[in-house]
């Protein structure tokens, strides 16, 4: 199991008062409820470390429990990748994985009790007249002819609905409850519909499901979760989970309760699985895990680490108001880990040829280079007559304070030689596609000029053994407004430049053969990961992010 030091926060609070009551003797439950009708996104690894973290903090457990009672949505492939990438990020669910389609049975069962209470009732009013009959926040709904129904007769409608004698909408069953309750969701809410949809683990054995509100208190109660966490929009509906189980008799001191906190919104981001529906299903990006996208399987693929997204969780911490979080903090995380993790390389994403005219021609030499000053380890990196330099690592008609390579100028090599350039090589159309350049033999580490002042130091890669690589660079999907926030439609924010990619990028031979997953840091340019379309004979790199930390800046001055 991961370790997660969620910092001290409202609900650990509620958990360690209820502790202090003597509630909860048999340990704290807790469960992560998605409706596998997506992919996880960000927001979900919140939920995910704020469930688990909780269960872990205080010794009890946490459940994984699959929401599904909406069969058109849903699907099993959803329901796969929810269980990689939750235990991708570091969590376990033991042996307790669940599906509120597990309950139907019992959720039928609770139904016709709460008919026999009187407390329920089989309403004939079509979609549209409940909507008019709801009433609004400032008018108080109107009653249903079908209210005052028997007992009798309401248990002999469900019983039929269930057996498939009504179409589709034709009746549904609903709480009796309180149209004048200021509170809509307290207006006899709808508890089961008839839906002739074919449910992806109970096949066609149903015809009537029961709906969010009713399925998902019952299913907390049934697994015997204690604390049921949720996020705010739920809030309004915490008196029917109450009502709910008061009706059903559920223990006060033993039954769950309804806890509700902020969700994540980040800045350039939308965590809505609808609009990431969208997104993938027309075309936008290249499927659920793009790089660019706020999915978990996309962070995955982009080059986050579990600990990087687990640690963002924990810094972000859990409140009780909506923000928005800045989503460089997201990427301070990712950098600060693979600051410590990932070792050094030098790659040239954009290339221009560099011959050194005095360097030998059949000379290969193996330069010592470190991997990370934090974890030790070097290499050794080969470097001959011809290398490839950033083609912005060169300026013709340079401003006095570059201090990297012009003509005349000198530079140094990293882990190499100081070179000065003697000749600028032009194609017709005046482009510079080469430069000729002198080595200063005694220069690299060690030797009797090594210490020369020299203001530059810049990457280079040997031109005879390095490999060629498909780099992706990445920028936000979504543009923004000036405080952070995605445009009302937010296709209308879609940056079209949201990906470049570069097909002559140049690495050391080092990297050869790494699996897709491994991270680097390409000196001077970012944080990178090999991506799975990585084959034998073309490798392909995304960048995770660019070195510079606005984040750290920020909070540093602030
Ligand atoms: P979406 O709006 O993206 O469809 P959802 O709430 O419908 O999300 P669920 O599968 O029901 O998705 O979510 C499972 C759990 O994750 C719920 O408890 C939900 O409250 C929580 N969750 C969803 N989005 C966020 C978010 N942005 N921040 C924190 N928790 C979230
Ligand atoms: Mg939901």
């Amino acid at each position: 199991m991961a370790e997660l030091n969620l910092a001290p926060n409202f609900i650990q609070n509620i958990i360690e008062e209820d502790l202090k009551e003597g509630k909860y003797s048999s340990g704290i439950h807790t469960r992560f409820p998605p409706e596998p009708n997506g992919y996880l996104h960000v927001g979900h690894a919140k939920s995910i470390c704020l469930n688990f973290g909780l269960a872990e903090r205080n010794r009890g457990l946490c459940n994984l429990r699959f929401d599904d009672t909406n069969p058109t949505k849903e699907d099993t492939e959803y329901v796969d990748s929810i269980q990689e990438d939750i235990k991708w990020l570091g969590f376990s669910w033991g042996d307790r994985k669940f599906y509120a389609s597990d309950y139907f049975g019992k959720l039928y069962e609770f139904a016709e009790k709460l008919i026999c209470k009187g407390l329920a009732y089989v309403d004939d009013l079509s979609a549209e007249e409940i909507r008019a009959y709801r009433g609004t926040l400032t008018e108080p709904g109107k009653e249903s002819p079908y209210r005052n129904r028997g007992v009798e007769e309401n248990l002999d409608l469900f019983r039929r609905m269930k057996a498939g004698e009504f179409p589709d909408g034709a009746k549904v069953l609903r709480a009796k409850i309180d149209m004048a309750s200021p509170n809509i969701v307290m207006r006899d809410t709808v508890i089961y519909r008839i839906a002739r949809a074919e449910h992806h683990r109970t096949g066609n054995e149903w015809c009537i499901y029961p709906m969010y509100d009713f399925a998902h208190p019952l299913s907390d109660a049934i697994e015997g979760i204690t604390h049921s966490v949720c996020t705010l929009e739920f809030e309004d509906h915490r008196p029917f989970y109450d009502w709910l189980l008061d009706a059903l008799d559920f223990d006060v001191n033993t039954r769950p309760r309804q806890i509700e906190f902020a969700r994540l919104n980040l800045t350039n981001t939308v965590t809505s699985k609808r609009k990431l529906r969208q997104l993938v299903e027309e075309g936008y990006v290249r499927g659920w895990d793009d790089p660019r996208m706020p999915t978990i399987c996309g962070l995955r693929r982009r080059g986050y680490t579990p600990a990087s997204i687990r640690k963002f969780c924990e810094e972000i911490g859990v409140a009780k108001g909506n923000s928005l979080v800045d989503v460089a903090m997201l990427e301070h995380c990712v950098r600060d880990d693979l600051n410590e993790n990932a070792d050094r390389v030098m790659a040239v994403l954009r290339p221009l040829k560099v011959v050194l005219t005095n360097y030998p021609e059949d000379r290969t030499e193996y330069l010592l280079a470190d991997n990370n000053p934090m974890h030790g380890g070097s290499r050794f990196v080969p470097f001959s007559r011809e290398i490839f330099i950033e083609q912005e690592d060169f300026m013709e008609d340079a401003p006095k304070k570059f201090f990297r390579l012009k003509p005349g100028g000198e530079v140094r090599l990293k882990h190499a030689y100081i070179i000065k350039c003697e000749e600028v090589v032009k194609d017709e159309k005046g482009n510079v596609v080469e430069l000729r350049c002198s080595c200063d033999m005694d220069s690299k580490s060690g030797g009797p000029t090594s210490g020369r002042k020299i203001k530059g130091t810049i990457h280079w890669v040997d031109a005879k053994t390095a490999l060629k690589a498909e780099v992706r660079l990445y920028d936000y999907l979504l543009e923004t407004d000036a405080d952070g926030n995605v445009p009302a439609d937010f296709l209308d924010g879609l940056n079209k430049g949201s990906l470049e990619v570069l097909e002559d990028a140049w690495i050391e031979p080092s990297v050869k053969l790494t699996a897709a997953g491994t991270h680097y840091q390409f000196l001077r340019t970012g944080y990178f990961v090999v991506d799975p379309d990585t084959t034998p004979d073309h490798l392909v790199f995304n960048r995770v992010v660019g070195l510079r930390d606005s984040w750290a800046k920020a909070a540093q001055k602030g």
